[in-house]
């Protein structure tokens, strides 16, 4: 078993179905997803090892993560990486 970051130990996502975070995005409002994240204690955490992971691919981001779409991850690594 390999040990993630300590901040994982408190995500509202802890043991969630991972298929919410990889829904059609009908409405941002109203995913799964964006349920957890809206109460998650951790998501400043979560959005900066996503977007350092997602800097590193060749492909993505996917999903919802961090209280983000990928469309809004992907626009907001552009804008770190430019600064
Ligand atoms: S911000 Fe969202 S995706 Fe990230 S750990 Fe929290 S609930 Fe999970």
């Amino acid at each position: 078993m390999v040990a993630g970051p300590s901040w994982w130990e408190r995500a509202a996502c802890a043991g969630a179905p991972l298929e919410a975070f990889f829904e059609e995005y009908r409405s941002r409002g109203k995913s799964r997803a964006a349920e957890y994240c809206r109460s998650c204690p951790v998501t400043q955490e979560c959005l900066q090892d996503a977007l350092r992971a997602e800097s590193q691919q060749y492909a993505g981001p996917w999903g919802y993560r961090a209280g983000k779409t990928a469309v809004e991850r992907r626009a907001l690594g552009r804008y770190q990486r430019s600064a």
